[in-house]
């Protein structure tokens, strides 16, 4: 357990607008930091107003790039309660990136307090329209003052929340993505399984690309031979391809996804024959042709399930279901949302109340 020091602010900000939210644009009152040294572990842990991080301009986070974060949210259950989505995993998978970047790591009980601990001060920050919660942001900074390349003795663990909204401002729609056969997102002995910043950072100029040619989001193939159908920016994918649910198994790199892990869970317990196995691109664009590919989507805490409507892979375009959610896509996304929203039963005891 932490000793958590609390600040409470003296000038609460005012809400933003609930039918308006968009992602991570508002943040909430109050942000929790831990700072950690070698001598010392984990220590200073504070509930102070959220406000800039004072950081020595040699911060090894800022030349060397140890860094990394994860993403959870907070859910307003309709009877008041609220609740966390399997925070062990991303505590976990904090411990697991930390360990790939040679940074300390909090404990899964540790992650968890500081979480519920943000939670607990902003509970008035979490929105009730339907479809928001509260998205959580933990990170993790090299603090050392030092410019020789090697692992920080000194980190701070921050957690900061986000009031967010629905993610689709359209309501639950497809997508249209566009497989990347020029830039690489992570490669073989990389980095991809751990959330560090460097991914994302890399992965930017893929991104722009696709967005000029009107796509909301890049399909990475596998670096080694680009052949291999791996993960969307922020989502793992999955492809139903004559009644087999396809999707990327965790070789090290992509990233291990909580939703991911919550799908193959309900596809199996609904009997749905599923796959963690390699697929090719060559074998999903064949599919596409012969109309064996029934459905595509991305799944991810902040849009849960993105139904994917069409496909561009050389230059050539495939329309997936007649741009229509599939019937996969739509039963995940309501089962999963109706366990995080609190309004169906939680076989599995995935959520967590914050009392
Ligand atoms: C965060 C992320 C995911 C999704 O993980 P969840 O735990 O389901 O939110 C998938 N791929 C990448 C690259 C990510 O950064």
């Amino acid at each position: 357990m932490l000793d958590i020091k609390k600040t409470l602010t003296q000038s609460p900000k005012q809400k933003p607008d609930q039918s308006n939210l968009g992602f991570g644009k508002y943040f909430s009152d109050h942000m929790v930091t831990v700072d950690y040294s070698d001598d010392k572990g984990w220590h200073n842990a504070q509930l102070v107003p959220y406000g800039p991080l004072c950081l020595d301009p040699a911060a090894m986070v800022f030349h060397y790039g140890q860094e990394l974060f994860e993403g959870m949210k907070a859910y307003p259950a309709a009877d008041g309660r609220v609740l966390l989505f399997r925070p062990e995993k991303n505590a976990e998978r904090m411990i697991r990136s930390c360990e790939r970047m040679c940074m300390a790591s909090l404990p899964v009980e540790d992650f968890i307090q500081c979480v519920e601990t943000l939670v607990k001060a902003d509970r008035d920050w979490i929105p009730t329209a339907p479809g928001t919660s509260l998205y959580l942001r933990p990170f993790v900074i090299a603090t050392d003052a030092m410019l020789g390349v090697h692992a920080s003795h000194t980190y701070k663990a921050v957690f900061i929340a986000s009031p967010t909204g629905s993610y689709y401002p359209n309501g639950f729609a497809p997508i249209r993505i566009f497989v990347e056969d020029e830039y690489t997102r992570a490669s073989r002995g990389g980095t991809g399984y751990a959330k560090c910043g460097g991914n994302y950072g890399g992965s930017l100029k893929a991104q722009e690309k696709a967005q000029e040619l009107g796509y909301n989001q890049v399909l990475w193939l596998d670096s080694v031979e680009q052949k291999y159908v791996e993960e969307v920016g922020a989502m793992n994918m999955m492809f139903k391809i004559d009644g087999e649910i396809i999707t990327a198994p965790l070789d090290g790199t992509i990233l291990p996804g909580v939703t991911r892990d919550s799908c193959l869970q309900l596809l199996r317990d609904w009997g749905c024959k599923v796959s963690e196995r390699k697929l090719s691109v060559d074998e999903l664009i064949s599919a596409a042709h012969s109309g064996k590919l029934e459905e595509a989507f991305g799944c991810g805490t902040a849009a849960v399930i993105s139904p994917v409507g069409e496909i561009c892979y050389k230059g050539e375009k495939h329309i997936i279901n007649n741009f229509e959610i599939g019937e996969i896509s739509q039963k995940l996304y309501d089962n999963l949302t109706g366990i995080q929203w609190g309004r169906l039963p939680d076989p599995h005891g995935w959520t967590r109340e914050v009392k």
